[in-house]
């Protein structure tokens, strides 16, 4: 028999027929372009039957141009809760729908009752307070890095942020938190080791010149062996003799403390321990929106809102509505997916494992595997999370990247592996299908 993919249309002869042909002059040639080039590889991974490419080339066309956006949804069979190259945090559905509902003109910054001007996003950060009592006062800005460089702005520039040598981290992609401090005119004073520094190290760097002393949650990785760090509350009593605030950055947006990350600091306890402003991401453990939290006293959030930076890293409503929802509303997938039980996640793998074997697909031997699931993201690097996976030869991961609905796998020691934490139960389905097609 011949080979079928020999009947794979060419991109030249497809791009040139009347109907894709129109789309793409609608569309522009790239966009259309790209959407050929993907379907035809995933004809040429058997993901897709030869004789389906022109009319999927077509029905991508029609979908793109109602949706307006080239992102693929992909469901994350990895097993990695937050996943940056997946967009992090995947939104509740209270916060899908929030952001929805705000796509129009809304109240963000006006009083229906009185018709006067109101606070920009109070509900939001009303929410916030609720949820970290301990905090005065909290702010919203775009993400981690930016709530971080306003802190230090704000209340160090032209100043010395204090800082010790073990916290000088990259976070990944090159991004270094000291090039961001020292980017907006704060002076970095580095104290203490690499792997030891002491509340001494601190006490000989303040001075006059001190605008703030910092402590940085170095979220992915651990020193460990011969270590030590000041605690939050040392660094606040220093901070207090010498009237110099602490600025303590989580990384993650763990709003209280969470058993079963028993290493990564949360907003309440830090807040508790002495600091004076907490910096945080929305979109890792949170599992909100991308955005950056800041809680704290009072008279230093309001420094910070007040400073000519805050206008240029605020958050839009779209952004203000999701967060709020994920504040209020119940569980969101990314702490439930860290959750998960492993019985549970035990049960589901053997049925989808079942469910796929029924359908003539050849699973690997064995078909069901335990595996580590991570949180991801710069979070808690050591905590594994114990779960399940089907076990699939290794050639189905192309083809399933290329599936539809798109799934990303984790390829493992030659086997594809697929694991359902972070697969919503109501997807299962369309993932079988999908699963079943790569296999055919
Ligand atoms: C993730 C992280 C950041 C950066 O936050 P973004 O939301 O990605 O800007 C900063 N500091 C720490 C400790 C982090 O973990």
């Amino acid at each position: 028999m011949s080979d079928p993919r020999r009947a794979i249309p060419r991109t030249d002869a497809l791009l040139r027929e009347p109907a894709v042909a129109a789309a793409a002059e609608r569309l522009g040639r790239e966009r259309a372009k790209d959407v050929v080039t993907r379907t035809l590889a995933q004809a040429r991974h058997g993901a897709l039957a030869p004789h389906r490419v022109r009319e999927t080339v077509l029905a991508r066309l029609l979908d793109l141009e109602s949706s307006g956006t080239t992102l693929v949804p992909v469901l994350n069979a990895t097993g990695v809760v937050v996943h940056t190259n997946l967009g992090r945090a995947p939104l509740a559905h209270a916060a899908r729908e929030a952001v929805y509902a705000a796509t129009g003109y809304v109240d963000v910054e006006l009083d229906l009752a009185t018709g006067a001007r109101a606070g920009r996003g109070r509900g939001t950060l009303a929410a916030l307070r609720e949820r970290v009592p301990e905090a005065e006062d909290a702010l919203v800005v775009n993400n981690g890095a930016a709530a971080l460089l306003l802190a230090t702005t704000a209340l160090g520039a032209g100043r010395e942020v204090v800082v010790s040598r073990g916290e000088m981290v990259e976070i990944g992609d090159g991004f270094r938190l000291p090039a961001l401090v020292e980017s907006a005119g704060a002076r970095l004073r580095e104290v203490g080791t690499t792997n030891r520094t002491t509340v001494a190290d601190y006490a000989e760097a303040v001075g006059e010149g001190t605008g703030a002393l910092l402590k940085v949650h170095p979220s992915n990785f651990r020193v460990a062996g011969f270590t030590s760090a000041p605690t939050v509350d040392e660094l606040a009593d220093l901070g207090r003799a010498h009237g110099t605030p602490l600025v303590v950055d989580i990384g993650s947006g763990l709003l209280a403390h969470d058993p079963l990350l028993p290493d990564e600091p949360d907003a309440a306890s830090t807040l508790r321990a002495g600091a004076g402003v907490v910096t945080a991401s929305g979109d890792k453990l949170l599992g909100g929106p991308q955005s950056g939290l800041v809680l704290g006293h009072a008279p230093l959030v309001e420094r910070m809102r007040r400073h000519p930076m805050a206008r240029a890293l605020r958050v839009d409503k779209l952004t203000l509505a999701a967060l709020e929802a994920t504040l209020r509303g119940p569980v969101p997938p990314v702490p439930l997916a860290v959750h998960a039980r492993a019985d549970e996640l035990e049960a589901r793998t053997r049925s989808l494992a079942a469910r796929l074997s029924d359908r003539g697909v050849g699973l690997a031997d064995p078909a069901v595997v335990p595996v580590e699931g991570r949180v991801g993201g710069g979070g808690a690097p050591e905590v594994p999370l114990p779960g399940w996976a089907v076990s699939l030869p290794e050639r189905y991961a192309a083809a399933l990247r290329l599936g539809s609905p798109a799934v990303l796998a984790r390829l493992d020691r030659g086997r594809c592996l697929v694991d359902l934490r972070c697969v919503p139960r109501e997807q299962e389905d369309a993932l079988v299908e999908v699963v079943v097609a790569v296999g055919a």
